[in-house]
């Protein structure tokens, strides 16, 4: 060694010495984004709500709750990125958790379970966000229209009603929550999770802000066609009443306008071929085997309720009366009852939505 030892003032004599680099080595604090925290596709904050999850339940030491710690606290820090973490806590494929330092020591922290825990906490709960009101100054006077309610159009709808500005969701699907609802299976996410923070989005829309669900009207409105037309008696015996697989289709539009025709498949030709001249039977096998009619409707959102006021009918002697049919729309089926006109039992037509 050309040095004399001890003097370790220049790299490599150190380490030398064996006595490191701590000499020449200075430590750099630089302050970057945690990997879980840049990893997560929410971007939350997850070393701050873990750090106040830490504390525990608080509900019985309101002092801890003070310092903003304690689950409640945590699910709220949660809540400033991400208004769906009990959704999040089953369904996302946690690529904070790849990415946590932890893992190199013995496992990655359980990030997921923790933000499901809180999810859930928060529902059972009945924890709630307060979007901003008048009196606190700071809403915006600005309105914004959000198209589509699925995990994207919701929290794009909580952000921005926290932000104080008001705002109207239309969803062209028969309830919120996109794939959420219709493509991930309920045994990964169970419904009555999905509907719990879907709720308390929604409820973000009273007072000067709106969060429109879509309307029966708006759901009615478009084309369907025939599933199937039977009979239902009391005791649960079931006729189709124009035969196995009808055709047809009823159409509404967003005017308050209808059309809609049955007919019974693989009804028999004329043998004349003349419409004019069909035999009393094959007559007779046309009106019972169709019907259709026209006018225009009204939907009762309340009692979910379509009345149609007929104008015209194949069957003249429903002309100029009105018909009321109790329905409901679940996915892309329309299901409408009506008394049987005899026999007892109740007639269900049930339709699809025409892709
Ligand atoms: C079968 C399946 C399983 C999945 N499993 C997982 C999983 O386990 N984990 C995971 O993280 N992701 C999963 N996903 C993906 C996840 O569901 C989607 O990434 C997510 O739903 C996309 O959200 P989004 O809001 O962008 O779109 P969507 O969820 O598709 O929502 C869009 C909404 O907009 C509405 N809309 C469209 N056009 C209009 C219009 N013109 N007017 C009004 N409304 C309109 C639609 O009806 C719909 O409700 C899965 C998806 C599917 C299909
Ligand atoms: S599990 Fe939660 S914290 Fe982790 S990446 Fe997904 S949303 Fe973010």
């Amino acid at each position: 060694m050309e040095k004399p030892f001890a003097i370790t003032l220049d790299i490599g004599s150190s380490l030398a010495n064996r006595t490191g680099s701590w000499r020449t080595e200075r430590p750099v604090y630089v302050d970057r984004m945690p990997p879980c925290n840049n990893a997560c596709p929410a971007g939350e904050n997850i070393q701050k709500w873990l750090y106040a999850a830490e504390s525990g339940d608080v509900a019985d030491n309101p002092d801890d709750a003070k310092g903003g710690n304690g689950y409640e606290a945590a699910w709220r820090q949660i809540m400033q990125d991400n208004p769906l973490p009990a959704v999040m806590g089953r369904v996302c494929y946690h690529p904070c958790e790849s990415s946590c330092n932890r893992a190199e020591v013995d496992e990655a922290v359980g990030i997921n379970g923790v933000e499901r825990f809180l999810g859930d906490l928060a529902i059972e709960r009945g924890w709630r966000v307060e979007p901003p009101t008048a009196e606190s100054g700071r809403l915006s006077g600005k309105k914004v229209l959000v198209v589509g309610a699925g995990p994207s159009g919701l929290s794009a709808a909580y952000h921005l009603r926290r932000l104080g500005h008001e705002v109207e969701i239309r969803e062209a699907g028969p309830m919120a929550g996109g794939m959420m609802r219709f493509g991930i299976p309920k045994y990964r996410l169970p419904r009555d999770i999905l509907e719990g923070e879907v709720a308390r989005i929604l409820d973000l829309g009273t007072g000067s802000g709106a969060i429109a669900q879509p309307t029966l009207k708006d759901q009615i409105i478009g084309t369907w066609t025939y599933v199937s037309v039977d009979l239902v008696r009391p005791d649960g015996a079931r006729e189709p009443l124009f035969g196995p697989n009808p055709q047809g289709q009823a159409s509404f539009d967003g005017n308050g306008r209808y059309i809609l025709m049955t007919a019974r498949a693989g009804q028999a030709k004329f043998t004349s071929t003349n419409r004019m001249e069909g035999t009393p039977e094959e007559n007779k096998a046309v009106v019972q085997g169709s019907i259709a009619h026209f006018g225009s409707y009204t939907i009762d959102e309340a009692t979910k309720t379509i009345a149609f006021h007929i104008e015209t009918s194949t069957f003249p002697n429903w002309n100029g009366t009105d018909q009321k049919r109790p329905f409901t729309i679940t996915g892309d089926q329309l299901t409408w009852k009506t008394p049987a006109s005899t026999g007892g039992g109740t007639a269900e037509v049930i339709l699809k939505r025409a892709k």
